[in-house]
């Protein structure tokens, strides 16, 4: 099963990034520009890649710098590097973003019978590791988009670059339980598209009182036999119209004032410890699985002076890709609250690519590739 959320853009199995996070690369073709840098022991992993980079202290220079490593990070880097473009990403100190937390992928296309989310993350790392992508493991401290070069900060070593993309998806929101973290993928799931599937014909629940939790409630009906929608007040966000929607529904119960204590269960979830809001008054409720929906973050922190934001946080793109600075460009969630796919990320991630390409040709920092280079 799969789930979302976290630091980057997925839910909890504990899984390491797969491939080989030391430093990679022989020196070879620096960047255009580039001061060519040496990792430090201490610093962060780095592979692939035609430089090396970057003690503590240091600096570096490129045409096109990604930040984040889920899909959209990515398929950008595989684009941009087969445009020679000779990408540096910066992948977050948790790379590989929320398919990382996920485990079996059935929705995205070519994988017939299914992926594990860090093996597809593994794969798009290798595929454009392969064509000279340079990624860091590391998460940026500190952006200036004054002027150009645009200038980003990560683990003391200041990065240079005359076009980014920003692509630090979303972080699904968890109730902060302990056993809800050691759960995750075994049974919680802050992911009803992607996971809905596997709870054929079970019991289960959903936690929160918006939109999203309604219509991903209303959505596992496909599915589950029974859901119950368990929400910690008695007034719902969710517009009436949802609202409504469930109450009619057979399947669905609703339950207000209800706040969860515990996950059940060793191996996979059993049951929940539930409590009364109002009342103190506490219960347990047998159910298989249980589906987070309180909530999304994106992950703008380092980019919200210098871009414009949404009402709910999220970074605002014009003409598909482009931000309201020129030579930065916005891919996947941490834009798109609307369908939050990997697969829509990773098309976003070689929109932001190509107009990438495109701009810096148009500045004359790079020749035409586009036609043939995919
Ligand atoms: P919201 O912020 O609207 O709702 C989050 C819900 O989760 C709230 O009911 C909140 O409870 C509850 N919650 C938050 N933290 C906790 C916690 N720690 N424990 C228990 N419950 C918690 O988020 P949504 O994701 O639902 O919606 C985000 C936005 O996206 C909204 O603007 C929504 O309208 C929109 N949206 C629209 C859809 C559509 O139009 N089809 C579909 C999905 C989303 P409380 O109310 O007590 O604070």
């Amino acid at each position: 099963m799969t789930e979302r959320n976290d630091t980057t853009p997925f839910g909890g199995l504990s899984i390491d990034f797969g491939g080989d996070t030391s430093v990679a690369a022989p020196a070879s073709s620096a960047p255009i520009g580039s001061v060519p840098i040496a990792f430090g022991q201490d610093a962060a992993t780095a592979t692939g890649g035609p430089a090396t980079a970057v003690a503590s202290g240091g600096s570096t220079e490129t045409k096109l710098l990604i930040v984040g490593s889920g899909p959209a990070g990515l398929t950008a880097a595989i684009y941009a590097a087969r445009a020679n473009l000779e990408p540096i990403v910066l992948a977050g100190s948790a790379p590989g973003g929320q398919l990382m937390l996920t485990s079996d992928v059935e929705n995205y296309p070519g994988f017939p019978d299914g992926i594990q989310g860090p093996d597809l993350m593994t794969a798009f790392r290798s595929q454009a590791e392969r064509f000279g992508t340079r990624i860091v493991d590391v998460d940026v401290d500190r952006v200036d988009l004054s002027e150009r070069p645009f200038r980003l900060w990560a683990r003391g070593v200041e990065y240079r670059a005359q076009a980014v993309v920003v692509a630090t998806g979303a972080s699904a929101m968890w109730l902060g339980l302990e056993s809800e973290t050691r759960l995750r993928g075994r049974g919680v799931s802050a992911c009803a598209t992607c996971d809905g599937f596997f709870f054929r014909d079970r019991e289960i629940a959903v936690v929160g009182g918006g939109d999203t939790a309604f219509e991903e409630a209303t959505y596992l009906t496909r599915f589950a036999k029974k859901i119950h929608l368990l929400h910690r007040r008695d007034e719902f966000r969710a517009s009436r119209i949802m609202v409504e929607r469930a109450r009619a529904n057979p399947k669905i119960e609703i339950h207000t004032n209800t706040g969860i204590d515990e996950v059940l269960g060793d191996a996979k979830v059993e049951g929940l410890a539930l409590r009364d809001t109002a009342t103190g008054e506490a219960r347990t409720m047998p159910i298989e699985g249980l589906f987070i929906a309180i909530g999304h973050k994106p992950n703008t922190e380092a980019f919200r002076d210098w871009l414009e934001v949404d009402a709910k946080g999220y970074l605002v793109v014009n003409d598909e890709t482009h931000s309201k600075i020129d030579g930065v460009f916005i891919a996947g969630d941490v834009h798109d609250h609307r369908y939050r796919q990997a697969v829509t990320a990773a098309g976003d991630g070689c929109k932001a690519a190509i107009d990438a390409e495109r701009w810096l040709e148009a500045q004359g920092l790079t020749e035409a590739n586009t036609l043939t280079a995919w």
